[in-house]
Formats: C-alpha cells, structure tokens, sequence
C-alpha cells in the first residue's frame, strides 16, 4: 500500500495493520516523513486539541537492585555516588511542583526496596493531604501488595516501560527481569484501576523496525493511556558502553507514527530525544508530542540520577514558551488518560 493511502486510512479513523505501520516507519524520503509529521500533528489536534500537560517529575532515589545492561543507575555501576531523598524532602518538592502551577507529580526511582509498602504508603498519604496533585509512581516491578495499596490511599497513575516487546532482546537488556512478569504487572495495574503508562526505546541492539511497529501494536492491545518512547543512548559505565545511540530523526518519526496508530494516547517529549536532538522537544510537540515532564529534582541529586550521560535540561519557563510559541497552550486540569 502507498504511503499517501497509508495516511488517508489513519485521517479516517481506521486501526493500521502492522504492515502498514511498518510502511510508515521504513519512510526514509524526506518529503514523505514531511507528509507523515503533518498527519500526526493533525491527528493531535482533533484527538487531544492544544493542550500540553506538564508533569513534574522527581527522581527520589539512584538506588537500584537490577542490573539493566543499557542503564547507568544498574546496581553494578560502583562508579555512581548513590543518593535517597527523605519523605520530607519528597513531600516539599510536590508542594513546590504545585506552587508552579502543575497538576501532576511523578516520583521515579531505581528500583528501591529501601522505600517499604508503609513508607511509600505515608508519602502518597502526605502528597494527597497537602496538595491536589495527581501522582504517577513509576518504582518499577514492585509487589502486587503494594501496588494495591498505593492504589487505595490515592496513587493515580504508574509508569512501568515495557521496553521491548521482542521477548529476545529483553531477556538481553535486563538479564535480571523476566518479560512474563514485567508485562504480568502491566495487567495487574490496570486490574487495580491504576491509568497506565509503558512504552520502551528506539535503536536497541538487534532491534527492527518491525520490533518497533510491534511496540506500538502492544500499546493499543492492551489499551495502555500513556507511552513513551525514546532513543537508547548508551553510558559509559555499563556492559552497552560500545553501541551506537538511537538515531533522533527516527525517534521523531517513531513518535509521529505512534500518534497515527495510537491516536488519543498521551505521548511525552522525552528528555532522551531532546538530548539527541536540536530543539528535540520543540519537534517533538509538532509531531505528536502532548505532553512534558519538567526535572524537579534538587539540583544536588539531579546530576546523579545517570541513566545516560549528558541528560538535557529546560526550565518550566522554556517548556512554557517553547509551547506557546508553537500556538499551543498549557494544559489547566490533571490530563488523564482517555482510553
Ligand atoms: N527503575 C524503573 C524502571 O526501570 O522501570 C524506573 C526508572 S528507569 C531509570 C526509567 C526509564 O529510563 C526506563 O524505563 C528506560 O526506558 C529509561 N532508560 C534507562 N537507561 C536508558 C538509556 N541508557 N537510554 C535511554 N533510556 C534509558
Ligand atoms: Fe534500575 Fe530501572 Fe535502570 Fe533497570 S532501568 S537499572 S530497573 S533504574
């Protein structure tokens, strides 16, 4: 099928087949990638209109017990000073991230059993009782139990990345998780009403673009709200120092093609395309993007929390003008999900 059909089924509302997202992301032309960023910027408009939801995210803890081959925080990285924020510290961050005028806090960590269900349990408590933020939790591959009762004292949303659905590869990037189980905890937050986000990262060792079109199809099955995708870019004190970082021009198409096929999802500017990519985020919000997520991490920590080197950084100021010079406006209620 040509591209310009392609594009003509998405303007109509139908579901692409995974061949024909396959299409879509083999596009090399730039004149043909120019008519693929047009119909993903329309296609945000008349799903989600202008708004952009700002996220506040705070990295709590560089602490972590798993040992991702692609990921500098990985408990064998000794070269790493570690740092824990305190629940007070926490707590004031999200009284700041309110005062600016968010609506939505994100508290990410490594994955750090040092935060106990009760712990966890108290910080939620306290963010909930001192402002109206909604909160996303994204912890990693925590235990049913306290999942559930996050939940129950008011934990909103959590973010969990599939990051690959090629089975093969995943078993190769985190050699201490298993594909069944991460994907398992997926349903089991929806199960317990959670708004879910996944998602996973472009130019993985072995990866294809048909693993890619897969990622998106996984998306939809599984009706998951929020998605972010973004480059692999590899750190110099991990086993994945030597391979080549994601290319930023296909992590603008990925994310152009993942607002075709996924329509209404909520889909980030990720700081690793802006990393990679001049005005990266400017890019990314005309192709699809819908939403950002602000660093709100104490200075003094923000530095440690590696994943990759060279981590960009943008003032809220920027975010907002960034936005409104694109013509569009800042989101003014939590941004749920819509699916
Ligand atoms: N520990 C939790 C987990 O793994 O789900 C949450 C924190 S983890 C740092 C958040 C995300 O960072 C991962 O889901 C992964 O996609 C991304 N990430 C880690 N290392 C990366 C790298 N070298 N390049 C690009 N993204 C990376
Ligand atoms: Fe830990 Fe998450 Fe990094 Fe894996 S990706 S090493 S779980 S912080």
């Amino acid at each position: 099928m040509t591209l310009a059909k392609v594009l003509a089924r998405a303007r109509a509302g139908m579901d692409l087949e995974r061949e024909e997202i396959i299409t879509l992301l083999e596009t090399a032309d730039p004149e043909e990638r120019s008519q693929i960023y047009e119909t993903a910027e329309a296609l945000t408009l008349y799903y989600l209109g202008p708004e952009v939801h700002l996220r506040g995210l705070v990295e709590f803890s560089n602490y972590c017990t798993r040992n991702c081959n692609y990921c500098g925080l990985r408990a064998d990285n000794h070269r790493l000073n570690r740092y824990r924020m305190t629940s007070e510290e926490i707590v004031a961050v999200a009284e700041q991230i309110e005062l600016m005028g968010l609506k939505t806090i994100v508290l990410q960590s490594g994955e750090d059993y040092w935060y106990t269900l009760e712990m966890m349990t108290r910080i939620i408590q306290e963010i909930k009782q001192k402002t109206n933020l909604a909160i996303t939790l994204s912890l990693g591959e925590r235990e049913f139990t306290e999942l559930k009762a996050w939940k129950e004292v008011g934990a909103d949303r959590y973010l969990l990345k599939h990051e690959t659905v090629n089975p093969d590869i995943f078993a190769e990037i985190k050699p201490d998780s298993s594909y069944e189980h991460r994907l398992g905890i997926l349903d089991q937050l929806s199960q317990l009403g959670y708004q879910v986000g996944s998602g996973g990262m472009i130019a993985l060792p072995g990866q294809s673009l048909t693993d890619l079109a897969d990622d998106l199809l996984f998306i939809r099955t599984n009706k998951i709200g929020m998605a972010g995708f973004g480059p692999f870019i590899p750190h110099g004190d991990t086993p994945y120092r030597g391979y080549p970082s994601g290319s930023g021009e296909l992590s603008l198409l990925m994310l152009a093609v993942a607002r075709i096929v996924l329509r209404q999802v909520h889909l980030p500017a990720t700081t690793a395309l802006e990393t990679l990519l001049q005005d990266g985020r400017r890019r990314a919000l005309e192709v699809g993007a819908n939403v950002i997520m602000p660093n709100f991490t104490p200075l003094e920590y923000r530095k440690l929390y590696e994943i990759y080197p060279n981590k960009a950084q943008t003032s809220l100021d920027e975010v907002r003008e960034v936005i409104l010079s694109l013509g569009r406006i800042v989101g003014t209620d939590s941004g749920d999900v819509l699916i």
